[in-house]
């Protein structure tokens, strides 16, 4: 790469100095450390003969501020999410894998006709898993996960959003193999002019499809992978649709899937102890028909909460209880739990979603 020093450069970064990197403590940036360390173990930092911090090219042409901002947007998967915590979606967990982490992790067995695709679109509902499937792939393939949402480039940084895109994806280059997550990111390249749709955002959309056109997950050099996840995934363009070919439905939690989050809440380790039967995990199972992953994660929070409540009302206060002092979570507590927390998806909804993926979805 071409290095520039940026001895001097002022941009204003706030959070750290910088000065981790290469162990050259006390050197000043506007840079975050954290992103110096990454940089530095990739080999990509270096220092100029009076000591000035020279970076690659590709950053060194851009605003520190900018850079800050895009890097705040990392999230550290180290340890994170694995397949096994992404309950039923089997379907769609196989597939991701096949498509993206298998060529991510070995490139060259997927070239020419084998190439994987440069992004990948993750539809349906809210709250069934698309960002948890984004945050498995990356941790899978040990890869810098970026996860930004659409409304904030749109609205957060109106009219910087063209700029922090192109950081977005250089930063994602360097520090590579990067996924880029990009949430709500029907509202980035939709089809519809927005009402007040003015010169900023369209060179926004204009940039993002130029990124994504670069992006090539097969090329060693900068493996990035764009993952998109929308619940409109009616109002993407074609450019968009052409750039994530792959476009894969995540529905609804299924029976078995609604089960397995049920028991997980209770497995051994967990100090959450129940009294449910299987009979009660069937009428539990077959009470939430029609919720979402993030639904039952929050009947299941509220249900647990149940014997908390009681015994409050019996002391006036929980300050000082041991969680082996609460009495077991009962099946009533689950059906007083429904009435608190219903289903968030409507079924006309999902009828969008189906037809939707009768015409476009990877088949699977
Ligand atoms: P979205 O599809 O909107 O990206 P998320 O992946 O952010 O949904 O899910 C929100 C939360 O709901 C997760 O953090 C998790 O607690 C829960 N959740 C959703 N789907 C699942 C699932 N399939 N398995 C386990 N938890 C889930």
């Amino acid at each position: 790469f071409v290095a520039k020093a940026v001895d001097g450069m002022n941009g204003g970064g706030g959070n750290g100095a910088g000065g981790g990197a290469g162990g050259e403590g006390g050197v000043e940036s506007p840079y975050p450390a954290k992103l110096l360390d990454m940089l530095s173990e990739r080999g990509l930092l270096s220092f100029d003969a009076e000591g000035g911090l020279v970076l690659p090219q590709k950053l060194a042409q851009l605003d520190p501020k900018i850079i800050e901002h895009v890097f705040n947007e990392v999230t550290d998967c180290s340890g994170g999410i694995t397949w096994d915590d992404i309950a039923g979606q089997e379907a769609a967990k196989r597939l991701v894998q096949e498509m993206v982490v298998w060529p991510m992790l070995n490139p060259q067995l997927f070239t020419g006709a084998r190439a994987p695709p440069r992004g990948l679109l993750l539809f349906g509902p809210p709250g069934t898993g698309k960002t948890l499937i984004g945050k498995a792939v990356a941790a899978n393939i040990c890869a810098t996960f970026f996860s930004i949402s659409a409304s904030s480039l749109t609205s957060k940084w109106i009219g910087e959003g063209e700029r922090m895109v192109r950081a977005l994806f250089a930063l994602a280059g360097l520090l590579s193999p990067s996924v880029i997550f990009i949430d709500e990111i029907d509202s980035l390249i939709s089809a519809r002019k927005s009402e007040g749709e003015h010169e900023a955002s369209r060179r926004l959309k204009t940039q993002m499809l130029i990124e994504l056109e670069g992006c090539d997950p097969s090329k060693d050099a900068e493996r990035i992978l764009l993952i998109g996840a929308t619940n409109r995934p009616e109002e993407l363009d074609e450019a968009a649709r052409r750039r994530m070919p792959k476009q894969l439905y995540i529905p609804l939690p299924c029976e078995a899937a609604r089960r397995q989050m049920l028991m997980r809440a209770f497995r051994a380790g967990s100090d959450i102890l129940h009294s449910l039967t299987p009979a009660d995990l069937d009428k539990v199972v077959e009470r939430t028909a029609g919720y979402s992953g993030s639904d039952m994660k929050n009947l299941i929070q509220e249900a647990c909460q149940g014997p908390v409540r009681d015994l409050f009302r019996q002391r006036g206060n929980v300050t000082n209880v041991a969680p082996s002092e609460l009495r077991p979570v009962t099946l009533r507590d689950f059906q007083m739990a429904c009435k608190a927390q219903k289903r968030t998806v409507a079924d006309c909804e999902i009828e969008r979603y189906i037809a939707y993926d009768a015409s476009f979805g990877a088949k699977y």
